[in-house]
């Protein structure tokens, strides 16, 4: 794929995943696009040489996998990264009625997000909604698209301090205006029941959440955009993974797409990294080719994730936030992430190995340690590691204003981890014994 043609295709997968649901539905239609099959958990699988699949959990959370036609000794190549971002949650009951006639939107806070990025934007509202039907219920995404909201700051006439540090309160300053008066009042539920050609009686239960309407852009060798943590991974790490399903040189090992929900909130939900998703699915896998729980153990310790998540580049109007010998750069390739307290789990073995794979792949590599005083972030990998234990790497992409409702980064970083992770799914990484590791 082309540089130009990536950060458009990333821009455009973007704009059609406003929700986590719709993230997974996006990605789905790609992976159906490209051959792979769904599987539902709730279904026995029969899984063949040279099949393709995929199965979702909650219709927030993906698993892809490819099975070549030439597997003996096979084990696992995975890639991870997140499919929410911090965001509003609009409450089940989705209207308060505040002094003057105003209606505002029933929200609370989901993730750690940038609080004064939300406000005067043009916001919409997408997720999902269960219907009522003649013998149970459906389960329909649905997205407004226009905007439906707006969070308006307060007048630097009535509020002085405004630039002098500025606290917000979830409940008083962070509910968005939603109408005028009770004339003018569509309740969210009927436009969402218009949306979707229901009536609106027939909504039982919603997961609705606030999104950006800016659209996203490309400037001076920057993408700027929301939810680029960590859609700008998901998208690289995915097309990595559907290239390599498309060249048919089988690597000897079983190449797997994981995206996993709720990393902004802890990752401890069904669905979520902490879950038993991934274990679950490896077994299967296993399980469809005959495998003893010891012999897949066995090719378990031989797997590599590089859990892929973004990273903060230097800031420019603030430098001093960054550790002196390692800041990261935007456009100056992928950053391999270390924390001696393991909230990332790069260690010289997996960074090693991940190093030599962006060097086969002419792809730059960069560093980053947070400032010793500062405790950081934290992220998929270690989380998977506790209910399956992989030689993992932390690695992600160097990116302004994290959590921020429009975020900044590299345009030919998305590019740089294409090349660095279709090289990974590419080769066969083994142990080889005597503290030796082979990458065929
Ligand atoms: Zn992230």
């Amino acid at each position: 794929m082309m540089y130009k043609q990536v950060s458009e295709e990333l821009l455009s997968l973007i704009q059609q995943s406003p929700s986590c649901f719709h993230a997974v539905r996006t990605i789905s239609a790609l992976l159906e696009e490209a051959g792979y099959t769904q599987l539902n958990e709730c279904d026995s699988w029969k899984l063949e040489k040279g099949g393709k699949y995929y199965t979702t959990r909650n219709g927030s959370s993906v698993i892809a996998f490819a099975i070549g036609e030439e597997l003996d000794d096979y084990h696992f190549q995975l890639t991870s990264s997140h499919s929410d971002s911090p965001t509003f949650k609009v409450k089940e009951r989705a209207e308060l009625k505040g002094k003057g006639g105003y209606l505002q939107l029933n929200t609370e806070g989901y993730g750690g997000m940038l609080c004064a990025t939300w406000m005067d934007r043009p916001l919409s509202v997408a997720g999902r909604v269960t219907l009522r039907t003649a013998d149970g219920i459906e389960i329909k995404n649905v997205d407004l698209c226009d905007p439906v909201a707006l969070i308006p700051n307060v007048a630097i006439h009535m509020n002085r301090n405004a630039n002098d540090g500025a606290s917000f309160n979830a409940a008083v300053d962070m509910l968005p205006l939603y109408a005028l008066g009770e004339g003018e009042k569509v309740t969210l539920r009927a436009r969402v029941a218009e949306a979707l050609g229901v009536r609106d009686t027939d909504i039982l239960t919603t997961d609705l959440f606030v999104y950006n309407t800016q659209r996203g852009i490309e400037w001076n060798g920057m993408i700027s955009a929301p939810r680029l943590d960590d859609l700008q991974c998901v998208f690289a790490s995915l097309c990595a993974f559907i290239e390599s399903g498309k060249s048919g040189e089988a690597s000897g090992a079983i190449p797997m797409f994981c995206l996993f929900d709720n990393e902004e909130v802890g990752s401890q939900t069904k669905q979520g990294a902490a879950s038993t998703f991934l274990c679950d699915v490896l077994e299967r896998i296993s399980g469809a080719a005959g495998l003893s729980p010891a012999e897949h153990r066995r090719r378990i310790a031989n797997s590599f994730l590089v859990s892929c998540d973004n990273a903060h580049a230097v800031h420019p109007n603030h430098t001093e936030y960054a550790d002196r010998n390692h800041s990261v750069f935007m456009n100056r390739g992928i950053v391999i992430k270390y924390n001696a307290n393991q909230r990332y789990t790069s260690d010289a073995v997996s960074a090693g190995i991940f190093r030599l794979v962006c060097e086969k792949a002419n792809v730059p590599t960069q560093y980053y340690a947070n400032r010793a005083d500062m405790p950081g972030g934290s992220t998929l990998g270690n989380i998977a590691n506790t209910q399956v234990s992989l030689n993992t790497v932390d690695i992600g992409l160097a990116q302004l204003a994290m959590h921020s409702s429009f975020e900044t980064a590299g345009a030919l970083d998305t590019y740089y981890l294409v090349n660095a992770l279709s090289a990974f799914f590419g080769m066969k990484l083994c142990f080889a014994g005597n503290g030796k590791y082979r990458l065929g």
